[in-house]
C-alpha cells in the first residue's frame, strides 16, 4: 500500500470497491477474504482445487497470493468473487504484457508462463483446472451477458471520472479558500 496517493488512486480504489460490491451482489453475500466463510473459501480454493500450487506455474512451496483471473481493474473489469480468484506465486501474480504493451488475459498469461518455463506440455492441464474452477466448481464465476458486462464497464468508468473530478475539485476548493484565509490574515 503506497503512502503517496493521487486522484487516480482514489478513483481506482472506488472502481475496485464497485467491482467488489457487484461481485457480492452476484454471490448474494459478502466476500471479505480476510475473515469468516470467505476466508475459508479462499483456503479451500487453494488446497482443494489447486492443491496448494500456483495456478500458472504449478510450483509448490511458494507463498500463494490471490490473483484475479479477469483483472480487478479498468483493464478487464473482473469482479471480486471466489470464481475469479486463483492462487499465484509472487512471480506469476504480476500479469505479463503482449508485444503491443497491453496486458495479457489470463489464458495468454498462462501460455506465457508455461512457455517461459519450458512446460508447454503442462498448459492444457493447468488451463483445464482453472476452467473447472470458473465454470463448474461450487465457486464458479457468474455468467454475465454482453449487456451486463457493458453496463459494468460504463458505470465503472463513469465512477472513475466522477471521483477524479470530485477529488480535483476538492483540492481546488481548498486552494481557493486558503488564498482567501491568507488575504484576511494579511489585511
Ligand atoms: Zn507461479
Amino acid at each position: 500500500m503506497s503512502i503517496y496517493n493521487t486522484a487516480a488512486d482514489a478513483a481506482n480504489t472506488a472502481v475496485r470497491a464497485f467491482l467488489t460490491q457487484i461481485g457480492e451482489y452476484y454471490l448474494e453475500r459478502s466476500f471479505n477474504s480476510g475473515s469468516g466463510k470467505s476466508k475459508s473459501d479462499w483456503e479451500r480454493i487453494k488446497t482443494e482445487i489447486f492443491n496448494n500450487l500456483c495456478a500458472y506455474c504449478g510450483k509448490e512451496g511458494q507463498k500463494l497470493q490471490m490473483d484475479h483471473l479477469i483483472m480487478f481493474n479498468r483493464t478487464e473489469f473482473g469482479l471480486h468473487h471466489p470464481g475469479n480468484i486463483v492462487p499465484a506465486c509472487n512471480g506469476c501474480n504480476s500479469r505479463s504484457k503482449k508485444e503491443d504493451k497491453t496486458y495479457s488475459n489470463w489464458e495468454e498469461h498462462l501460455s506465457y508462463i508455461c512457455e517461459k518455463n519450458n512446460e508447454k506440455d503442462k498448459f492444457y492441464d493447468r488451463w483445464k483446472r482453472i476452467k473447472y474452477h470458473i465454470t463448474e466448481s461450487e465457486f464458479k464465476y457468474p455468467v454475465l451477458s454482453d449487456e451486463e458486462k457493458k453496463a459494468i464497464q460504463i458505470i465503472a468508468n463513469n465512477l472513475y471520472d466522477n471521483v477524479k473530478t470530485e477529488f480535483e475539485g476538492a483540492i481546488k476548493l481548498y486552494e481557493e479558500l486558503d488564498k482567501a484565509f491568507s488575504k484576511r490574515k494579511n489585511s
